[in-house]
C-alpha cells in the first residue's frame, strides 16, 4: 500500500521520466512494427494459398466440364483426382451443381444435399470467392465451374476448403521470433534508458548539490555548471542572485556598523560632559553647570533626530508593496508643507517660494512622499546662507508630476554627488558638524521615491547652489518596476 502511494511522487523525478520516454520510446515503434510486419506476413501466406489453390481449381473445373461430371457422368478417375487433391492440402472438395446440389463431397457426408452458402450463390454469377476463417483456421474457396462453349454457363460451384494450419505453424515461429526480438529490444532500451537519463540529469544534480553547498557555506565560489545553455543560465542566475545576496549582507553589516558609530557619538559626548560636571565637584559655577546640561540636550536631541529617522527607514522598507495609495492634490501638499517650514526659512533668512504651473493631482502614499519632499526642503533651506532663496516649482504632462527644489546655497562637492543618497553620509565635514543632521534624510527621500517608482536627481555647484528634480508618475504603477 506504503510502495502504491509513493508511485506518483517516484514519477515526479525526471531522471525516472527520461528513462520511461526512452524505453518508450524504443519498445513502441518495434512492438508496433513487428505486429504489422507479422499481419502482413500472414496475408502474403494466406494470399499465395488462395492463388495457387485457384489455379489448382482451375485444372480441376476444366477436368469436371471435359469428363462430363459436372453433367452426371460418374469418373474414378476424377474421383481419384479429387481425393488425392484434397488429401494433399488436408483438406476436402465438394462439387455441386447449378442447383448447389452436391454431387461430390472428398468426405462423402454430404453428397445429395443442397447446400446453400452465401459464396457459393455468388458463385453462380461467375465470380471466384475467397474466405478466411481465421478463428477455425480454414481458407474457403468457392470457384464457377464454367462451361466455354458459347453462350458462357455457368454449370455448378467447387467448393474448397484447406485448413490453415502450416501457415499458423509458421506464424507462431514469427510469433515468438518477435517476442525474442522485442525483449531484447526492450533489455537494451532500459540499459540505454537508466544510463542516459543519469547522464542527462547529472548536470542539474551538480547545480542542486551546488546550491545546498553554497547555503550551507561549505562551498563559496561561483556554480558554474555550463553542460547545456539551460544549466549555464541557471547558474549564472543563481550566480548572480548570490553576488547580490553577498552585496546586501555586506551593506547590512556596514549599516549596523554605521548605525551603532553613528548612535555611541552623542552618548560619548554625553558621557564625556557628564564625567567633566562631576570632576568640577560642587565648586563649578552655576553657568558652566547650565552650560554643559545644554550641551548634554543637544546631543540628546541629535540622537532622538537619528532614532527617529531609523524608524521612518525601517517604516519604508516595511512599506515596500503595502503604501496607502491615494490621489493627491500636490499643489495643496506642497502649500502646506512650505507653510510648516516658513518658521525655519524666516528664521534661516532664506526667502522659500513655490511655484505652480497647473493643478496636479498624483497617486502616492501622503505621508511617506510628504517626508521625502520636506527632507528637500529642509536641506535647501539648511545648507544655505543668509538672505538665500529657495524655489520649490510643480508642474506635469499627461504622465509624470515633476518637482524643483533649487537653491542657492553652499552646493554639494562633486566627488560627493553620487553617495549623497546613501545612508549616514554627509557632504562637507566641516559645513556637517557646524549644521545639525544625521544623514539620513536623503536616503529616507530616495528610497521613498523609488517605492512610488519615480527617479531622484541632483545637480550641484559649490558656492552656488542645489538643484534635486523628482519625476512621479501620475498614476501608481501596482507591479514592481
Ligand atoms: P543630513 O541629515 O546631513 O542633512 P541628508 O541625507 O539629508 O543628511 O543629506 C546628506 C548630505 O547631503 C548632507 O549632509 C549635505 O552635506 C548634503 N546636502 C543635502 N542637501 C543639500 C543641499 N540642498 N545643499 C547642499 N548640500 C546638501
Amino acid at each position: 500500500m506504503d510502495f502504491i502511494r509513493r508511485i506518483p511522487s517516484l514519477f515526479s523525478g525526471l531522471r525516472i521520466r527520461l528513462c520511461v520516454l526512452i524505453i518508450l520510446a524504443a519498445v513502441l515503434p518495434c512492438a508496433f512494427l513487428s505486429m504489422s510486419f507479422l499481419s502482413f506476413i500472414r496475408y502474403q501466406m494466406w494470399e499465395n494459398d488462395a492463388i495457387r489453390l485457384t489455379a489448382q481449381a482451375q485444372i480441376v473445373t476444366n477436368d469436371l466440364i471435359s469428363s462430363g461430371y459436372i453433367r452426371g457422368n460418374h469418373s474414378d478417375t476424377i474421383d481419384t483426382e479429387l481425393i488425392t487433391l484434397s488429401n494433399s492440402y488436408s483438406g476436402r472438395i465438394m462439387v455441386m451443381d447449378r442447383g448447389l446440389k452436391i454431387i461430390k463431397d472428398t468426405y462423402d457426408m454430404h453428397e445429395g444435399r443442397i447446400l446453400i452458402y452465401e459464396p457459393a450463390v455468388r458463385s453462380l454469377s461467375n465470380s471466384t470467392e475467397t474466405y478466411y476463417d481465421e478463428k477455425n483456421a480454414y481458407l474457403i474457396l468457392t470457384v464457377p465451374i464454367i462451361a466455354y462453349d458459347e453462350p458462357e454457363e455457368v454449370l455448378g460451384v467447387l467448393l474448397i476448403t484447406k485448413s490453415t494450419d502450416d501457415i499458423m505453424r509458421s506464424m507462431d515461429y514469427f510469433w515468438s521470433l518477435a517476442v525474442i526480438i522485442n525483449l531484447s529490444v526492450a533489455a537494451a532500451a532500459i540499459a540505454c534508458g537508466i544510463l542516459l537519463s543519469s547522464r542527462i540529469v547529472r548536470p542539474f544534480e551538480r547545480i542542486a548539490s551546488g546550491i545546498s553547498d553554497i547555503t550551507k557555506g561549505i562551498k563559496q565560489d561561483r556554480l558554474q555548471v555550463n553542460d547545456y545553455t539551460e544549466t549555464r543560465r541557471i547558474s549564472e542566475n543563481f550566480d548572480a542572485f548570490h553576488e547580490q545576496m553577498k552585496v546586501v549582507d555586506d551593506s547590512r553589516s556596514e549599516f549596523v556598523s554605521n548605525v551603532s558609530h553613528e548612535l555611541k557619538t552623542p552618548l560619548t559626548s554625553m558621557k564625556v560632559l557628564a564625567d567633566s560636571i562631576n570632576a568640577m565637584g560642587d565648586g563649578a559655577p552655576i553657568e558652566m553647570y547650565r552650560e554643559f546640561m545644554t550641551d548634554i540636550t543637544s546631543e540628546i536631541d541629535h540622537e532622538n533626530d537619528i532614532i527617529n529617522e531609523l524608524l521612518s527607514l525601517v517604516r519604508l522598507d516595511r512599506a515596500k508593496g503595502e503604501l496607502s495609495i491615494a490621489p493627491v492634490n500636490m499643489n495643496e501638499l506642497l502649500e502646506i508643507l512650505l507653510k510648516r517650514l516658513q518658521p525655519i526659512a524666516a528664521m534661516q533668512k532664506v526667502e522659500l517660494v513655490l511655484e505652480s504651473f497647473r493643478p496636479v493631482t498624483a497617486e502616492v502614499d501622503e505621508i511617506q512622499f510628504s517626508l521625502a519632499l520636506m527632507n528637500l526642503i529642509e536641506n535647501a533651506i539648511k545648507y544655505n546662507n543668509e538672505g538665500g532663496w529657495v524655489h520649490v516649482s510643480l508642474n506635469s504632462d499627461h504622465r509624470y508630476c515633476y518637482i524643483r527644489v533649487e537653491d542657492n546655497g553652499m552646493g554639494i562637492p562633486e566627488d560627493s554627488l553620487d553617495r549623497i543618497f546613501e545612508r549616514f553620509y554627509r557632504a562637507d565635514k566641516s559645513h556637517s558638524r557646524e549644521i545639525a543632521g544625521t544623514g539620513l534624510g536623503l536616503a529616507i527621500t530616495h528610497e521613498a521615491i523609488v517605492l512610488h517608482h519615480g527617479e531622484i536627481r541632483v545637480s550641484s555647484m559649490v558656492g552656488e547652489g542645489t538643484t534635486f528634480d523628482v519625476r512621479l508618475p501620475l498614476k501608481y504603477i501596482k507591479e514592481t518596476v
